[in-house]
């Protein structure tokens, strides 16, 4: 059976946040959700920040990603994302401080694009870590 498995890896700037073998990843693409099973065609694509998750002997487990790139080459998925973390790793308590700032950021009305941006950014990183976590 191994030989029918994925290795997925995800990597961030700071570290390897996992390395496994999986029966299906599936990755939130800045094109909309895809999802990779051995024998996918090669292919790159750009992260939204989101939910991944994947499949492994009938357990399914999730992480928060950040954005980055998903790359399928071979039975390998790369994941290479500004942050990624699986469900145990997340901060409550952060993720909640890191809405709340960004909820007042957003509440003060447009000031600078630059800053609107970061904040739903940041809005949104933190909606997914939460989410996540409470898997
Ligand atoms: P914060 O404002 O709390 O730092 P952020 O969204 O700006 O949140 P990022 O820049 O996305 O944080 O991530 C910086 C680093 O901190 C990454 O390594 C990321 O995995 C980690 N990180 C961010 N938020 C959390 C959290 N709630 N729990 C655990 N790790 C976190």
């Amino acid at each position: 059976m191994a030989e029918k498995q994925l290795l997925l890896e995800v990597v961030t700037p700071d570290r390897m946040v996992l390395s496994t073998e999986a029966d299906v990843v599936v990755c939130p693409g800045v094109e909309g959700q895809f999802g990779v099973l051995v024998g996918h065609i090669p292919f790159l694509s750009a992260l939204d920040i989101g939910e991944m998750y994947y499949k492994a002997g009938g357990k399914t487990e999730y992480l928060a990603v950040s954005g980055g790139f998903a790359e399928v080459t071979g039975a390998k998925v790369t994941i290479v994302a500004e942050a990624a973390e699986l469900g145990h790793m997340i901060d409550i308590e952060r993720a909640k401080r890191a809405r709340e700032r960004a909820e007042k950021r957003l509440a003060a009305g447009k000031t600078a694009d630059i800053d609107w941006i970061r904040a739903e950014a940041a809005l949104r990183r933190s909606l997914v870590r939460a989410k996540v976590a409470g898997r």
